[in-house]
């Protein structure tokens, strides 16, 4: 089984807020989820970075594939979730970046996106004590959430 097998949560709080320019916006959600001891939760944003970089998961060679925009981009929506790999906190996170043309782009986020302004909604969850938590699947290669 691929999915918790208790897949309802309880909102614990809602964490609104800005991040500061210049800062790396994957390793400061992580830190965030840290400081703010979230173990489990919903992350949403919108925004503008000075540059990005996204991950393609190539599923043949189970690797992702960096992508690198060197330029300034709106941060049209960043989702993702916050679990737990390895015991810390890990953010999982997706983002959908728009150039001035108004063309899309996005991908996996990876480390070396720069913020320019970054909104963030963090909702910390809990499940009744429980925790999510991530592990190796070989098949994919991917660390996904485990049943438990
Ligand atoms: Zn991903």
């Amino acid at each position: 089984m691929a999915f918790p097998e208790k897949p309802c949560f309880d909102i614990e709080r809602v964490l609104m807020g800005r991040f500061p320019s210049g800062c790396d916006l994957l390793r400061t959600l992580s830190e965030f989820a840290s400081d703010n001891d979230i173990n489990c939760g919903v992350v949403m944003g919108i925004g503008a970075v000075k540059k990005a970089c996204v991950g393609f998961y190539d599923q043949m060679r189970k690797r992702y594939e960096r992508i690198e925009f060197c330029g300034e981009m709106e941060i049209l929506n960043l989702t993702g979730n916050i679990s737990i790999k390895d015991g810390k906190p890990f953010v999982h996170a997706h983002i959908i970046l728009g150039d001035r043309m108004g063309r899309s782009f996005g991908g996996h986020l990876l480390d070396g996106t720069e913020v320019f302004v970054f909104e963030y909604k963090v909702f910390q969850l809990n499940r009744g004590g429980g925790t999510l938590q991530r592990e190796l699947e070989k098949e994919s290669g991917l660390y996904l959430w485990k049943a438990d």
